[in-house]
């Protein structure tokens, strides 16, 4: 799960991270008000979406007067922001972020993933902040320094203050730079956050160590034990198809194929996808109906699947075990009916009760194309997405 950098930066400053101050607004009223009871003389406006890049897509600017701020909320207020993580239809910014205009004079990197080889914390670190850390790994990849945190002791201050050191930060700040670091690494940890990127990283004229940007994302299977990180869940920002497939607890990512996929598990479901890859077809998406599927829950699927405008075919991958077959076929015959199904539909079914689901697609009158293997679905519904069933 994603939040936006306003609320990422509250969880920051409860850890005891430097944030600049600042005041989330869903108006430009409410914008030009922040920026009064801020203060100053210098504020920055900062659309929030759930991507970053923000700054080159004109969704963040420096505002030097009262009238100023108005004039940025006016304009990013309602904007499809493009950046390179949104895709070319962009997002469209509904909330902003009025801060406070920091001094910068040195722009650095830090962030925390957790890597799978090491299965630790690893902090990543460079010189090189404000700009796209990719382009920085791929160009000059010496820049980026990295610690991998033992998790019985966690990030240590020498640790802390070496990195430093190695991204450039001023001796006289590195005391300030382990504050920072230390409360990032507790604020990832406490979270189960699975990212935590704060670019840029500033120090600012007077020495201080500053997170003027924030990005974190969650584990969502540890969700469950952080109610205060899902009230920070943005409906908006996320794909209205995924949103509906987690109110019936399906495992549902929309892909940009045209092949829908229903399967149940999530390692055939990935293997269902190679193999509509293998055949040439693009998957629609990745759908993982569950072990304990009801017929309703195939029905709610199905209906999911459906309402991508793009959809060419689907293929139903069933290995009953636990899920029985007739179960699925119920499900995919009320789910036919209910959206008189205009795309062809493969199904594949093995296992329990596996003549009996069979029996009902057959007799239900469904203009339905049965297959046996795995490789047989793949062929056939690739054929049929592109027309040649
Ligand atoms: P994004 O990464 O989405 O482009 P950032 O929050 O990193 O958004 O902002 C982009 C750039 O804008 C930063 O690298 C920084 O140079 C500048 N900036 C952001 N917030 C402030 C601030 N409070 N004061 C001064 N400059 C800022
Ligand atoms: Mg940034």
């Amino acid at each position: 799960m994603k939040i936006h950098e306003y609320q990422g930066k509250e969880i920051l400053r409860q850890f005891g991270v430097t944030v600049p101050r600042g005041i989330p607004c869903m108006s430009v009223e409410e914008a030009v008000k922040a920026a009064e009871t801020l203060g100053g003389k210098v504020w920055v406006v900062k659309a929030q979406i759930h991507a970053g890049g923000r700054g080159k897509g004109g969704g963040v600017k420096v505002a030097k007067s009262l009238e100023q701020v108005k004039e940025y909320a006016d304009q990013i207020m309602g904007m499809q922001l493009v950046t390179h993580q949104t895709g070319e239809a962009g997002q469209k910014v509904r909330r902003l972020l009025i801060e406070e205009g920091a001094d910068i004079k040195q722009e650095l990197y830090v962030s925390m993933v957790t890597d799978r080889v090491s299965q630790r914390v690893v902090l990543m670190a460079s010189s090189e902040g404000g700009m796209d850390i990719e382009e920085v790994a791929h160009s000059n990849p010496e820049k980026i320094h990295t610690i991998a945190i033992d998790p019985s002791v966690g990030l240590t201050a020498a640790e802390a203050d070496d990195i430093s050191t190695k991204i450039g930060v001023p001796a006289a700040s590195i005391a300030d730079a382990r504050t920072q670091l230390m409360g990032l690494y507790k604020a990832y940890w406490d979270t189960d956050a699975s990212l935590a990127e704060i670019n840029p990283l500033i120090v600012d004229g007077a020495g201080r160590v500053i997170a003027l940007d924030a990005k974190f994302n969650f584990d969502s299977n540890a969700l469950y034990r952080h109610p205060e990180i899902v009230a920070f869940r943005d409906l908006d920002e996320e794909d209205p198809a995924e949103v509906e497939a987690s109110k019936f607890d399906l495992a549902y990512i929309s892909l940009d194929g045209n092949i829908g996929c229903l399967v149940n598990g999530a390692g055939l479901a990935m293997a269902t996808m190679d193999t509509i890859k293998l055949f040439g077809g693009e998957p629609a998406n990745f759908l993982d109906v569950g072990g304990g599927a009801t017929a309703e829950k195939v029905t709610e699927a199905f209906k999911i699947m459906l309402k991508n405008p793009g959809l060419k075919a689907i293929l139903v991958n069933i290995f009953g075990g636990i899920m029985r077959c007739d179960v699925i076929a119920e499900g995919v015959i009320t789910a036919s009916k209910a959206v008189s199904l205009q795309v062809p539909l493969v199904v594949r079914m093995k296992g329990t009760n596996e003549e009996i689901g069979k029996k009902m697609l057959a007799d239900s009158g469904l203009p339905i194309i049965a297959a046996d293997t795995m490789e047989d679905a793949a062929k056939a519904v690739v054929a049929a997405a592109a027309g040649k069933a």
